[in-house]
């Protein structure tokens, strides 16, 4: 199918699909007149490196996960699920925190132990 029925359906606009395609992440077939020719399996890619960009993945990173001959493609999963287990744990912190302080009656983080206890956690897992 053509670039602009690609478009409607994953709700971007052609300059995206272009620019995806430029940075070889989802490269789609060309027609004997040069225009681009996606079929579903691009559009499955599509689809995934949509949900890969909406976790925080870069462009680079998801050329890699998508394409079984990049050299570095198992230490790049490998690098972002390290990531994605610190991140869950960091979200559990959080929402263990805001479940309490929304109803916590401490006047100050300080006074409260598990407001502070919390606070430590942060500075423990850095950035
Ligand atoms: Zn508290």
């Amino acid at each position: 199918m053509r670039i602009g029925e690609v478009a409607r359906r994953l709700g971007v606009a052609t300059h995206v699909l272009r620019h995806w395609d430029d940075s070889g992440v989802v490269v789609p077939d060309r027609s004997p007149t040069g225009h681009r020719e996606y079929s579903e399996d691009h559009v499955y890619r599509l689809r995934v490196l949509q949900a890969c960009q909406g976790v925080g993945m870069s462009l680079p990173e998801i050329r890699q996960v998508l394409n079984r001959t990049e050299p570095d493609r198992i230490g790049v999963i490998e690098r972002r699920l390290h990531r994605i287990r610190a991140q869950r744990k960091q979200f559990e912190q959080a929402e263990k925190f805001l479940g309490h302080v929304v109803d916590c009656r401490h006047d100050l983080l300080t006074r409260c132990e598990r407001c502070s206890s919390y606070a430590e956690t942060v500075v423990a897992s850095g950035s």
